[in-house]
């Protein structure tokens, strides 16, 4: 009997610390489990927990990825006859990622993408809606808001324990040292004070 195409895009997106590289992660070691090929990719950027080799979740657990910095890379280092594409920290793509991710779907291949949807002054991030546009199936997850205890959907920037102001730049790589997980009613994106409009202009 001739196989199914199992060729989707699939996005887990959601805040920081929702569980979005651990749900890949999950996604990834069922896929192994079953005996697809599968190969995991992460921006370059994103180099936190255990150094760029790695996928990591907040908890600690760890499966090999590929670094790249760019969605041409991702295209040319995809191995033929794999199976299975997984693209953690996606919002830093360049929006090239959406072609890619629906050329591979269309080449029979399973994507799985995951990303956060919102910046930290709570703004669409990079690539990811369009990935949500053309994805077959959207999981956006939740974590608990640090002030509240209610579902956080928004990333909450930090700077010296304090809220960051909007006109900082939006990618600024880091864990729970500068971001927090809020909900709407906790998130605060002040406007950034005289200070610190002169701090940022200098760079
Ligand atoms: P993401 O990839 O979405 O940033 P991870 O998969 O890396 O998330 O980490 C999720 C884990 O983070 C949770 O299982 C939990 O142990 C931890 N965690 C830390 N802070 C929070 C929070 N405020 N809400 C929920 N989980 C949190
Ligand atoms: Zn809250």
């Amino acid at each position: 009997m001739e196989r199914r195409s199992e060729g989707r895009v699939e996005v887990i997106t959601g805040v920081m610390f929702s569980g979005k590289s651990e749900e890949l992660m999950r996604r990834v070691r069922r896929a192994i489990i079953a005996r697809r090929d599968v190969q995991v990719f992460k921006s370059h950027l994103d180099d936190r927990y255990s150094g760029i080799r790695h996928v990591s979740s907040h908890d600690g657990k760890k499966i090999e990825a590929w670094p790249v910095s760019s969605s041409v890379e991702v295209a040319e280092k995809v191995r033929p006859g794999v199976h299975v594409v997984a693209v953690d920290e996606a919002q830093f793509m360049d929006v090239g990622i959406v072609r890619v991710a629906n050329a591979l779907a269309d080449q029979g291949l399973r994507v799985i993408v995951a990303g956060t949807d919102m910046d930290f002054r709570g703004e669409p991030f990079g690539p990811i809606g369009p990935l949500l546009a053309i994805a077959e199936r959207i999981d956006k997850l939740h974590a608990i808001c640090v002030i509240c205890a209610e579902r956080a959907s928004r990333n909450q920037r930090l700077i010296d324990g304090e809220p960051a102001a909007a006109e900082g730049p939006t990618i600024h790589v880091g864990g729970a040292e500068s971001y927090e997980a809020r909900c709407r009613a906790c998130h605060e994106v002040p406007a950034a004070t005289d200070a610190q409009e002169e701090l940022l202009a200098e760079g």
